[in-house]
């Protein structure tokens, strides 16, 4: 079962940036543009987590979520606050109107999947999937193991993500921007060809016992995973 996630943002952009993302991780998302429309679709159907953005039109961000934490059905749902950058931030954190957790925008969103990652873990384990299984290799997102056939293969956190990343969208063709902006984030500055040095090590992790390279070079294009056979 997916879990169910609800956007609450009234910027298109950023709406359509994080619904992208959420549903590229296995989320089935819910949006929401304004403070009433996130009080009626929660009526509705309970989401597993809320993303809830602080200005809205309407109802602001803290009214929508003072409101669900009234609600039996909602009381206890995890709620993410984004908030733009300035002032509001010392406000957000002197306020105590119900969030679990917040972000400051503009937000890296490989950082944001991760907290909803870690607020579901702790909040509703039983929906995330934690074992990906693709031909003869495995990986485990709780435990960071990964094996292929018996044998534990050992990675480094970069290789690991990367891998993680591909086992996530099989047989899709990446980028090395592509690959950057998810493993190493938008904000930092890395040389494409770093990619291929992780790719080598991750390569040569995988191949360790006899195995079949799982990773296909696309000339001029990037790097795609193929299921083993
Ligand atoms: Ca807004």
């Amino acid at each position: 079962m997916k879990p169910f996630l609800l956007i609450v943002e009234d910027e298109a952009s950023i709406a359509t940036l994080l619904e992208y993302n959420f549903q590229k991780e296995g989320y089935e998302v819910g949006l929401a543009t304004d403070g009433e429309e996130a009080l009626l679709l929660t009526s509705e159907r309970v989401p597993d987590i809320i993303l809830l953005d602080w200005m809205l039109p309407k109802l602001s961000g803290i009214e929508v979520c003072r409101r669900l934490r009234h609600r039996e059905a909602t009381r206890a749902t995890p709620i993410i606050m984004l908030t733009a950058r300035g002032d509001e931030t010392d406000k957000i954190q002197g306020l105590d109107y119900g969030a679990d957790d917040y972000m400051v925008k503009p937000f890296s969103t490989p950082e944001l999947l991760a907290r909803v990652r870690a607020l579901l873990r702790r909040t509703q384990p039983s929906l995330l999937e934690d074992t990906i299984r693709l031909g003869d290799i495995e990986i485990n997102a709780k435990t960071f193991r990964v094996k292929r056939g018996q044998a534990d293969i050992h990675l480094g956190p970069t290789e690991y993500r990367l891998l993680d990343h591909f086992m996530r969208s099989p047989a899709q063709v990446f980028s090395r921007e592509q690959l950057l902006d998810a493993i190493w984030g938008r904000d930092v500055y890395v040389e494409a060809r770093t990619v291929d040095v992780h790719i080598g090590r991750l390569r040569k992790a995988l191949k360790k016992n006899g195995g079949q390279d799982p990773i296909r070079t696309v000339r001029s294009a990037g790097y795609a995973f193929e299921t083993p056979s």
